[in-house]
């Protein structure tokens, strides 16, 4: 393994071109530095937002193509650069996309996920990946003999899910409704699950209603079935005064306008998927101003809610299972993506290197 790395110097990996476009290509094993570490990848998850980086062809802050794909991972350390502390040679670990600076107006704010210096790190979709050193000191993590390196690896989208949920304010009873039955939506019902309150999935795919039920969706709108979504939600609500939080998980302005007319007079929306570039939409200044209705918007996570989401992980309170629908090699990643988004009811797909 190792005296592969030094003989040949090359990996197969996945780069971005643009949009629609990614190619399976050999190139150079990247070389660690001073508190870097090199990570032999087991297994790369697929991402609603790789979906959307490929659709799209870019992404406003994580990655700027040509460049290696892929930011959800684990594997074992192949190499370490000098000065790596507190990790050795072939231990299982997960490293995380990103790590705040520690040192701006934001990290000092405790509001690392906006740090005006935010490394981010792709590469995921290869045979090996390198962490730089902010990452392996502040985001990467040990795995325990007893957790896969798929459910290891489901960490980063469930860091962003633990704190988009922590910014709503929910408390134990409440009702929170959450648009969109991807990975994150999923995620973000079976955390409010948890969490205690009962949750209304907003979905629109046969699939996506038998995911929604597997994790416990204690009421469920399929969208091609109603026709009124807002109605169809505020009709569970009692009196149909709305739904106590909103969760937007699909990230087109149609949804982000549904959940300002779901959530009930007092309560919070989270807009937490992110639309394309330079879209609007119209709110209701009426509505919003005389119901104090509570906007926010959160993206990403903090080193703070990646190792809470670990320990839900680690407790087996996240299971790999409901979110990992089918393994496939890297040699068909291009495939994998096309495939998903014709949205056949696969979650996520465990993307293997090395075959
Ligand atoms: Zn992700
Ligand atoms: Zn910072």
């Amino acid at each position: 393994m190792g005296r592969n790395v030094r003989v040949n110097g090359h990996m197969t990996a996945a780069v971005l071109y643009g949009k629609e476009d990614v190619k399976i290509e050999r190139v150079p094993i990247p070389r660690v530095g001073d508190g870097e570490a090199l990570i032999k990848v087991h297994v790369a998850l697929t991402c609603g937002t790789d979906l959307k980086v490929y659709q799209r062809g870019y992404h406003a802050r994580m990655i700027v193509p040509p460049a290696l794909f892929g930011h959800e991972l684990a594997g074992t350390i192949e190499e370490l650069g000098p000065h790596v502390r507190g990790f050795k040679k072939g231990q299982r670990v997960v490293a995380l996309n990103s790590a705040p600076c520690g040192m701006c107006f934001y990290c000092s704010k405790h509001q690392e996920n906006l740090c005006e210096d935010l490394l981010f790190n792709n590469g995921a979709y290869a045979e090996y990946i390198r962490i730089p050193k902010r990452i392996v000191e502040a985001n990467m993590l040990a795995v325990p003999p007893d957790v896969s390196y798929e459910e290891a690896a489901m960490v980063e989208p469930l860091a962003c899910v633990l704190r988009g949920l922590h910014e709503t304010g929910v408390e134990i009873g409440d009702t929170v409704t959450v648009i969109g039955g991807g990975p994150i939506g999923m995620m973000f019902m079976q955390v409010a699950k948890l969490t205690g309150c009962n949750v209304i999935a907003v979905v629109k795919r046969d699939g996506q209603v038998e995911g929604a039920k597997r994790i416990g969706a204690d009421e469920i709108v399929q969208i091609t079935k109603v026709s009124d979504t807002v109605d169809a939600v505020r009709a569970l609500t009692s009196d149909r005064r709305g739904s106590d939080v909103v969760v937007e998980c699909v990230g087109r302005p149609e949804a982000w306008e549904w959940a300002i007319d779901m959530v009930r007079k007092g309560g919070t929306v989270n807009f937490f998927g992110g639309c394309a570039n330079g879209t609007k939409v119209s709110l209701d200044t009426q509505r919003l101003h005389y119901s104090e209705v509570t906007l926010k918007a959160t993206f990403h996570h903090t080193p703070e809610t990646v190792r809470r989401a670990f320990a839900l992980i680690a407790e087996r309170k996240i299971r790999g299972n409901d979110y990992i629908t089918g393994e496939a090699p890297l040699s068909s990643l291009q495939h994998v993506l096309r495939h998903m988004l014709n949205r056949n009811g696969d979650i996520k797909t465990a993307i293997i290197p090395g075959h």
